[in-house]
C-alpha cells in the first residue's frame, strides 16, 4: 500500500511568543501576509484549502500547521482561541490533525493533554545546534538539553516530534553540525527540517555579515553537510521533510536573501548520485 501523503495548511504567526529576536531571523520579511490573523481568517483559509483540494482524501493526511512563531510561548487564551478555531474542522474529520512550531524551552507540561484534546498531533522543535556556547550566541536563550527534554517530554505523551537544524550558523564548524545531526538521531524524531543559514535582510545577521564577523557556507560546503544529513537520517528511518527555507515569492524577492547557499533544490542537488 502506498504512504500516505502530507497536506498541510500553513498559518503564519510572525514572531507571536518570541521573546527573544534570534540573530538570523526575519519573520516579517518572509510571512508578512498573515500578521494580525484572527480566527476567522483561520476559518476561511483553511475552507480555501480544502475546498479546492483535489487528490486522494484517503491517501493524504491533512494538517493544519501554525508556523513562524513560538507557539506554546503564546498565553494559554490566545493558543486556546487559535487551536479552537481550527477544532471545527478536526470534530468533522476534514483534516486529521495540528501541528506547530515551537522553543524547546518553552512547552508547557500542563497544556500537553488540553493540545492532545483540541487534536494537536505533531510538534516541531526548532533545535537549530546542539552547542549551548553556540545557541546563546546566535541569541536563541536556550540549551541542547532543552531540545533532548523537550523531545522526550513530548514522544512520552504521544506526539509526533519534527527538530529544527540549521547548518553553517555563526561561530559553528562542519564538526558542529555533523555532532546535532547524530543527536538529533538519538532523539529518533519522527521528522526533521533542514535549514543551510542564510543571511536574510534586517537581521542582527547581516549586520555580522556586513562587518566581516561571519562567512556563510559556500553551495560546496552545504551540499557535503547535507548529503552527510540525508544519508544519517535515512539510515536511521527519520524522514526529511525540508531542506532551506520555502522557495516562496517573499524569499524571492530581490534583496531578501543577502548572502548564503540559496539554491531552488538544494535537496535534489545533494541527492545527486548519493548511493
Ligand atoms: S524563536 Fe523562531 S520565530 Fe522566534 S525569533 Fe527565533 S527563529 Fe524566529
Amino acid at each position: 500500500m502506498k504512504a500516505k501523503r502530507f497536506l498541510i495548511i500553513p498559518i503564519f504567526l510572525p514572531f507571536e511568543g518570541c521573546e527573544h529576536r534570534c540573530i538570523y531571523c526575519n519573520q516579517r520579511l518572509l510571512h508578512p501576509e498573515n500578521i494580525d490573523i484572527s480566527p476567522q481568517n483561520i476559518k476561511n483559509k483553511i475552507y480555501q484549502y480544502i475546498s479546492t483540494y483535489q487528490g486522494d482524501r484517503n491517501r493524504t493526511e491533512i494538517e493544519v500547521a501554525f508556523y513562524g512563531g513560538s507557539f506554546t510561548a503564546l498565553n494559554t487564551e490566545r493558543q486556546i482561541q487559535l487551536l479552537s478555531s481550527v477544532n471545527e474542522y478536526f470534530q468533522s474529520k476534514l483534516i486529521d490533525g495540528i501541528r506547530f512550531s515551537t522553543r524547546p524551552d518553552k512547552i508547557q507540561k500542563d497544556l500537553l493533554k488540553t493540545y492532545k484534546k483540541l487534536g494537536v498531533s505533531t510538534i516541531e522543535i526548532g533545535g537549530q545546534i546542539f552547542n549551548d556556547n553556540i545557541l546563546n550566541k546566535i541569541k536563541r536563550n536556550h540549551t541542547a538539553k532543552d531540545i533532548r527534554d523537550a523531545v522526550k517530554e513530548l514522544k512520552s505523551y504521544g506526539f509526533r516530534t519534527s527538530i529544527h537544524l540549521m547548518f553553517g550558523l555563526p561561530f559553528s564548524s562542519t564538526q558542529d553540525d555533523i555532532f546535532s545531526i547524530e543527536e538529533t538521531i538519538k532523539l529518533s524524531p519522527d521528522f526533521v527540517r533542514l535549514h543551510p543559514t542564510l543571511v536574510l535582510k534586517n537581521t542582527e545577521l547581516e549586520q555580522l555579515y556586513l562587518k566581516g564577523g561571519y562567512k556563510p557556507l559556500s553551495l560546496d560546503q552545504t551540499i557535503y553537510i547535507l548529503r552527510y544529513a540525508i544519508k544519517r537520517f535515512s539510515q536511521s528511518d527519520i524522514k526529511i521533510i525540508r531542506v532551506g527555507l520555502h522557495n516562496d515569492e517573499f524569499l524571492m524577492k530581490p534583496g531578501t536573501i543577502v548572502a548564503g547557499p540559496f539554491h531552488p533544490s538544494l535537496k535534489q542537488l545533494a541527492m545527486k548520485d548519493l548511493d
